[in-house]
C-alpha cells in the first residue's frame, strides 16, 4: 500500500514521521476525508476549501492549491485514478522541540492515502444511536486530528451495538461523533446551525441545499434534547455515512420495521440522483 508523505509516494511501511512531529505529540493538525465517485471527487473543491479554512483557523500556513495535482499523481500510482475510493489528507504543524508554543518557520507535514471504497447506493439499513452530553472542547468547527473525544463517544455506541453517539450541549442536540444530525417535525427539517458547536459537514450543506431546491422547509435550529422523542424522523449525514435513517435513539423508536420516514427517504433519493449526475 502506497502513501504520499512530504513530496514522496512511498510504500506505507517505508513512510516515516518524526516522533517530534506536533501531529503525533499534540494532535496539532487538520484532516479531510473525501470520496472519488465516477472519477470525480464528490464536492472535492468544498472539502479542500474547508481544509484551507481549518488550517487558517489554527494558523498553519499551507497552500492547498497544489493538492489536486498531487492527489492525481497518488491515485495514478495506486491505480485508483478511475476507481471509487476514499482519500485521507492530513496536514500537521510539523516538527519542533516539544513545547506548547510553536516556531512559525517549520514545514507542515502532509500525509495522504487513498483506499478503494464502495459506497452503498442508499444507506438503507436503519440505524440505532445513543445520546450523550458533549464533553468535547468548544471549537468543534475545526476538523482537527485530535479526535479523542469523538473516539471515546463513538466507542460507547459501538460497544453497545449502535452506529453513533449523538451529542447535546446546553440542552440542544448538536451533532454526532463523526456525522451531523437532522430531525423532521411536521414536514420541517431541522439541523443545528453551523457554529462552533459542530463541524459543518459537506454532506450537511448538500442536504440543506437539496431541501431548498425541492421546497422542503429547512431551519438551522438546534432541537432541544428533551424534545427528541417528539420528532417524526431523524437522520445522520456524513461523507461515509451518507444519509442514514435513525430508527432508534436510546430507547425511543421513530418507526418500526425497515422503512424510513418520507422526508428522509426523499432526501436519500435526491442525494443518490445528485451523486449519479455529479461532475466536478
Ligand atoms: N461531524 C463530525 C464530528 C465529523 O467528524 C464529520 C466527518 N466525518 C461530520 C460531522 C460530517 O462531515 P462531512 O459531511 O463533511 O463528512
Amino acid at each position: 500500500k502506497k502513501v504520499y508523505l512530504n513530496g514522496e509516494i512511498l510504500d506505507a511501511e517505508n513512510a516515516k514521521i518524526s516522533v517530534f512531529d506536533r501531529g503525533f505529540l499534540f494532535g496539532d493538525g487538520i484532516y479531510e476525508v473525501m470520496l472519488q465517485i465516477n472519477s470525480n471527487f464528490f464536492y472535492g473543491a468544498e472539502h479542500l476549501k474547508r481544509l484551507a479554512e481549518c488550517l487558517e483557523k489554527i494558523n498553519i500556513k499551507f497552500d492547498v492549491s497544489s493538492l489536486p495535482d498531487t492527489i492525481e499523481q497518488l491515485l495514478q500510482t495506486c491505480e485508483l485514478e478511475d476507481k471509487d475510493c476514499l482519500l485521507y489528507i492530513q496536514v500537521t504543524r510539523g516538527i519542533a522541540p516539544r513545547k506548547h508554543s510553536f516556531p512559525t518557520n517549520i514545514e507542515p507535514t502532509l500525509l495522504m492515502y487513498a483506499i478503494p471504497f464502495i459506497l452503498p447506493d442508499i444507506n438503507e439499513k436503519p440505524i440505532s444511536v445513543v445520546i450523550a452530553k458533549d464533553f468535547r472542547w468548544h471549537r468543534c468547527d475545526i476538523k482537527m486530528t485530535s479526535l479523542l473525544g469523538n473516539v471515546m463517544a463513538n466507542d460507547v455506541a459501538i460497544k453497545g451495538g449502535h452506529y453513533e453517539t449523538v451529542f447535546y450541549r446546553d440542552g440542544k442536540v448538536t451533532e454526532a461523533s463523526h456525522s451531523n444530525i437532522f430531525f423532521v417535525k411536521d414536514g420541517i427539517v431541522y439541523t443545528h446551525p453551523a457554529d462552533e458547536n459542530i463541524l459543518n459537514g459537506i454532506t450537511r450543506e448538500i442536504v440543506i441545499q437539496l431541501c431548498r431546491e425541492s421546497n422542503i422547509p429547512i431551519q438551522e435550529k438546534g432541537i432541544l434534547e428533551q424534545d427528541i422523542n417528539e420528532m417524526d424522523e431523524a437522520f445522520l449525514t456524513g461523507t461515509s455515512t451518507q444519509i442514514a435513517s435513525i430508527q432508534k435513539i436510546d430507547e425511543h423508536a421513530y418507526y418500526e420495521g425497515n422503512e424510513p420516514g418520507v422526508i428522509t427517504k426523499k432526501l436519500q433519493l435526491l442525494f443518490l440522483e445528485l451523486k449519479n449526475s455529479y461532475v466536478s
